[in-house]
């Protein structure tokens, strides 16, 4: 498993990452974040932006101790420990793989209601890397 994202790819789409806007495609309508340049149901390019409320449900997870996380997340591991790693449903349709916070890997459950926020990723290439992690709901 590596996270790594060119920095070209990185910038590319910041803007949309770091403001949780999925893209909606203009043939079929499915929710696609992050958006690509394809609709993968229907091939269509055309997608008008739609924010999310960044609210969803673990769909599954994985805890990655020490030694099996890639190496950007070194650092982070030494600070907290274990890296926590989900697959999200987001209230608005898409299924997303995002890190987890402020969480303790005993206290993660399968239907557990989270949100989206912005926090530090990781330092690749010299340049800290922000984006979506999902937290405990506190609605
Ligand atoms: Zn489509």
């Amino acid at each position: 498993m590596t996270s790594y994202i060119s920095l070209p790819m990185y910038a590319a789409n910041i803007d949309q990452r770091l403001r949780i806007i999925a893209g909606k495609c203009t043939n079929c309508s499915i929710i696609v974040y992050p958006q690509r340049l394809v609709c993968k149901c229907c091939g269509g390019k055309n997608f008008d932006l739609t924010p999310l409320s960044g609210l969803g449900e673990l769909y599954t997870f994985s805890v990655l101790h020490g030694g099996g996380a890639p190496s950007e997340f070194d650092y982070e591991q030494k600070m907290t420990g274990d890296v926590l790693c989900g697959i999200v449903d987001l209230f608005e349709g898409p299924r997303v793989m995002a890190r987890l916070a402020d969480i303790d890997s005993s206290q993660l459950k399968i239907g557990l209601k989270l949100e989206a926020v912005i926090r530090r990723l990781y330092d690749q290439e010299g340049i800290l890397r922000y984006g979506v992690k999902f937290v405990p709901e506190t609605l």
